[in-house]
């Protein structure tokens, strides 16, 4: 069911659906989402510093009738923030923004060169005071996992990248089912862009669910937690309702062989995207 969580490798307990809010706007639009989400059953929210909507995430959290422990609450380090000075001070300004005393999940955003090891420090001390309940990166590849794990003191919990039929990363996911590290599904849905794919309308069709439904489900059987990100209350209903159907072993290979090795945002090896 939706109230089913991921296990973390120390202990903590993650919701396989979370809600996306990536350009969701601060104040009544991000509030509102997550006022639906939550009255669909979504426990978990994934904002970075980035989105600029942390103070709305934290609004809706302090507005909802749900207890703290209950929710997950994703947040992230930007790029310009890394190093260790600066990212506990960027995560003490998000805290204060979102209006928290610890989030569940705080990730560094993307594997900034020379700086994701010193960042990483300021986690696992973020951690080990109990600020986060989890940490974790974000867009990392298989090299930056082994480069990080050889020096780190804590092994990241999560690792949330872009994945979704036209980029199905088996190879990182396995790497991270054998260490230990739960893999996160970011542009689940491709914005949308993949919606007219004839396999998946066949699919749809033959389930009986939507195609945002018939992805969303193949990223859980495939053991990744996955957050969609919507404004939009019907379609907030709709991507967590994929818990009451079960994609066949050759359909979950149909879906696979959409692969086309292909990224929809940066590639975390470009150096331009850092400058
Ligand atoms: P997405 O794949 O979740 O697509 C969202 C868009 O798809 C919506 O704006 C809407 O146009 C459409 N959509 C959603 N549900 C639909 C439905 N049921 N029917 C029809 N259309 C629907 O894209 P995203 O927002 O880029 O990714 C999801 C979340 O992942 C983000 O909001 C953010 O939280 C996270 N993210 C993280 C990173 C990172 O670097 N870590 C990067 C991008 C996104």
């Amino acid at each position: 069911s939706s109230h089913d969580r991921a296990v973390l490798h120390n202990g903590v307990q993650m919701p396989w659906v979370g809600l996306g809010v990536y350009k969701a706007e601060d104040g009544d639009e991000v509030i509102q989402a997550i006022k639906w989400a939550i009255d669909a059953g979504y426990r978990s929210i994934d904002t970075a510093s980035l989105y600029e909507n942390e103070a709305g995430v934290g609004q809706a959290i302090a507005e909802s009738h749900v207890p703290r422990e209950e929710l997950f609450i994703t947040t992230k380090v930007w790029n310009t923030d890394q190093g260790y000075e600066r990212t506990l001070e960027a995560f003490n300004a998000s805290l204060e923004r979102l209006g928290l005393d610890y989030v569940d999940l705080y990730l560094v955003h993307w594997p900034v060169p020379e700086m994701y090891k010193e960042t990483w420090k300021a986690l696992e001390k973020i951690y080990n005071d109990g600020r986060a309940k989890a940490i974790g990166v974000s867009n990392f590849k298989k090299h930056h996992l082994e480069d990080l794990i050889a020096d780190a003191e804590i092994k990241p919990m999560v690792n949330q990248v872009e994945y979704h039929p036209r980029l199905t990363q088996e190879d990182l996911l396995s790497y991270c089912k054998e260490k230990g590290i739960q893999l996160e599904a970011w542009r689940p849905l491709l914005k949308g862009e993949i919606f007219e794919e004839p396999t998946l309308v066949e699919l749809a069709e033959k389930y009986n669910k939507s195609v945002a439904q018939i992805i969303l489900r193949w990223d859980l059987q495939n053991g990744v937690v996955t957050i969609p990100k919507s404004v939009t209350k019907n379609r907030i209903e709709e991507n967590i309702d994929i818990f009451d159907f079960e994609l066949t072993n050759k359909d979950m290979s149909r879906i696979s062989a959409l692969n086309q090795d292909k990224r929809n945002g940066a590639d975390p090896d470009d150096p331009e995207f850092y400058k």
